[in-house]
């Protein structure tokens, strides 16, 4: 075992669905980089804050959206002063620190990303910064982290295959309801009745057949109606506005998701 691996209580709470934590632990001693496939809410994000903290190393996460190039992960010459200084960027800083650089959404970023995605997911474990002229060999604590929403992309934002098959692979899903209730108590302080009732919306919500929604109703909004509930509104009220109205935009569909959160209160 690492002898980084200590009991802290600055780590962020994650309720674990299977083996992820040993798997991460693994993947990261045999300098191996990760991708977290999975929808919306379920813990990707958490899981990682959750392991760079068990493993005691400095995490750098990037949101990816469309206009995310290499050199915003890379670094770049800024101006100030009359002089001009080369400023690190995260993907650049985790390497330099030997911590976890995650980049959340890899497949909205520009594909001149890969540029400098593949050669530090690879034995090489390297990245070549052209503008500076360095090559940085990444130390044993580097590790990178990539997450991405399967069911969400359209084939042009697919993954490419020498992108993935670089990657030791993991896929979150919705928690089984004991797992997601206990999320729900630990995330909003909230009594153990409420957090089934709200895991029992969820799954009721999510096997809807002929409704039409973009993604299911994820872990992060329950927690969400959780706290709205604990903070003392009503939980009709509270489960509309942080369940129902997120996932559809439709009133037919809103009135048919409503009736499931009235019948689990009782209305
Ligand atoms: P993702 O990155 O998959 O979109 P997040 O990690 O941001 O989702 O999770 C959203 C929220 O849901 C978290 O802030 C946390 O409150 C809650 N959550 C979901 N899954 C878990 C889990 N397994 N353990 C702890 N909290 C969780």
């Amino acid at each position: 075992m690492d002898t980084r691996v200590r009991p802290d209580t600055s780590i962020p709470f994650y309720q674990p669905a299977g083996n992820e934590v040993t798997l991460f632990e693994h993947a990261w001693a045999n300098r191996l980089p990760l991708l977290v496939k999975g929808p919306t809410g379920v813990g990707k994000t958490r899981f990682v804050a959750h392991m760079a903290a068990r493993l005691g190393l400095p995490l750098f996460t990037v949101a990816c959206h469309d206009d995310l190039t290499a050199a915003d992960l890379v670094g770049r010459h800024l101006i100030g002063d009359g002089e001009t200084i080369w400023c690190d960027g995260p993907l650049t800083r985790a390497v330099r620190q030997g911590g976890i650089c995650y980049l959340d959404e890899v497949v909205e970023a520009r594909k001149d990303t890969t540029v400098v995605i593949h050669p530090l997911a690879d034995d090489r474990r390297i990245l070549p910064i052209d503008r500076t002229g360095e090559t940085l060999e990444a130390p044993p604590g580097f590790m990178l982290v990539m997450s991405y929403n399967p069911g969400y992309q359209n084939f042009l934002k697919g993954l490419k295959p020498s992108t993935r098959q670089r990657f030791v692979s993991i896929t979150f899903d919705f928690p089984p309801a004991d797992r997601e209730a206990a999320i729900l108590q630990s995330e909003a302080a909230c009594p153990r009745m409420l957090a089934t009732q709200l895991v029992s919306i969820g799954r009721n919500l999510r096997a809807l057949k002929d409704v039409d929604l973009e993604e299911a109703v994820s872990t992060r909004l329950l927690v969400y109606a959780a706290r709205l509930i604990v903070a003392g509104l009503d939980p009709v009220d509270a489960c509309r506005a942080a369940v129902v109205e997120g996932l559809s935009d439709d009133p037919e569909v809103t009135t048919a998701l409503m009736e499931v959160v009235s019948a689990t209160f009782g209305r």
